[in-house]
């Protein structure tokens, strides 16, 4: 396999091609990340009990993007997570 040299140039979110190599993602997803990180932080500093599914509805962000940020971009829930959204408890 030799497509380690392609990878690199492409969008891992859109698949198009970057025009800034030193970037992970293009300049249009860069600024998408940027946007939709400032909506999560800002309703996490208001809503810090919130779980991943009620700043996905609140943010009208989806839930895999949700998830994405919090995995990669140091953000954290204060509440606990649950594995299984099925078993969540209310208190
Ligand atoms: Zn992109």
């Amino acid at each position: 396999m030799n497509n380690h040299n392609s990878a690199g140039r492409l969008c891992p979110h859109c698949g198009r091609i970057k025009s800034d190599q030193s970037t992970t993602f293009c300049e249009t997803c860069e600024e998408a990340d940027r946007l939709d990180y400032k909506r999560i932080r800002s309703y996490l500093q208001h809503h810090p009990q919130a779980n991943a599914m009620e700043v996905a509805n609140n943010t009208e962000l989806s839930i895999n993007r949700v998830l994405y940020f919090l995995k990669n971009k140091n953000l954290q829930l204060r509440a606990p997570e649950n594995k299984n959204p099925h078993n969540a408890k209310l208190p």
